[in-house]
């Protein structure tokens, strides 16, 4: 039975990554995420619902629009299968393993939320304030839930020390660096973190953040063709990666470190 509702969860995830597709193209350009229906980015043709089957329709139609034959970013079908595989590891985790239905919601909705902020902010170094803010308001309100790892205290504290902190970052950055380090983005994007996970949780994002965006963005620096485009790598995709990293293990996490240090 589980089995079913396993792979449920998984057609529902790819379901809502190809909805998230839409959003990452749609929200920068100030789009309705709702009307029209999807079309075709080269010939806008739009696309019949039986086209439009996450995965499916992409490997049937061998990755090109049906009507014109301009091939099709592979990324959509990635960030859908990302999408189903976050939310089959937040049914496992959250509600075969431990029987949590409601931090399974809220894992549903931070892995959607999380990934369209990744490739927004990736694609256009801009994280929309209807995510962020919106999301201050959620984490606050879903800490009165029954279940959750925060209290509303908990909550309101990791968002004002999470603000505060990346606020006082930015400042620093500014006037050491003489350019803008961390944006507003960053900011809110933090305080929204800090919402779900705490004052702790924000400074271990901040850490695996820090840690994530000084690898990669050296690898690309070193890699990269375009020198210039690999130095002003957003801050936002490793932010929330480092997020849904603390969201699972961030309690495993610190108690190992806890350990390694001798407390
Ligand atoms: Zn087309």
């Amino acid at each position: 039975m589980e089995y079913y509702f396993a792979i449920f969860v998984f057609f529902v995830g790819l379901c809502i990554g190809s909805f998230a597709n839409v959003c990452i193209y749609r929200l920068p350009k100030k789009m309705s995420i709702v009307k029209p229906g999807s079309s075709c980015p080269a010939c806008q043709t739009s696309i019949k619902p039986w086209h439009n089957i996450p995965l499916v329709s992409f490997i049937i139609l061998g990755g090109k629009c049906k009507y014109c034959g301009t091939s099709i970013s592979w990324r959509y079908p990635i960030i859908e299968f990302i999408c189903g595989v976050m939310f089959l590891y937040a049914y496992y985790d959250l509600f075969y393993l431990n029987n949590n239905l409601f931090l399974f919601i809220v894992s549903l909705y931070l892995s959607s939320v999380f990934l369209i902020i990744f490739f927004i902010d990736l694609d256009h170094k801009i994280i929309p304030d209807s995510l962020s803010l919106s999301g201050i308001i959620i984490g606050f309100a879903i800490s009165f839930l029954p279940g959750m790892p925060l209290d509303w205290k908990g909550s309101l504290i990791g968002i004002l020390v999470s603000g505060g902190l990346f606020l006082a970052i930015a400042e620093i950055g500014d006037r050491v660096f003489k350019k803008e380090s961390m944006g507003g983005g960053d900011i809110k994007l933090a305080a929204m973190m800090g919402g779900f996970i705490g004052w702790k949780g924000i400074l271990l994002v901040l850490g695996i953040g820090s840690f994530l965006g000084a690898v990669i963005g050296g690898l690309s620096l070193m890699l990269a063709k375009d020198k210039e485009a690999a130095r002003t790598i957003p801050f936002g995709p490793f932010l929330v990666t480092a997020a849904i990293i603390v969201f699972y293990w961030g309690d495993d996490i610190l108690n190992a470190y806890l350990r390694f240090v001798g407390l």
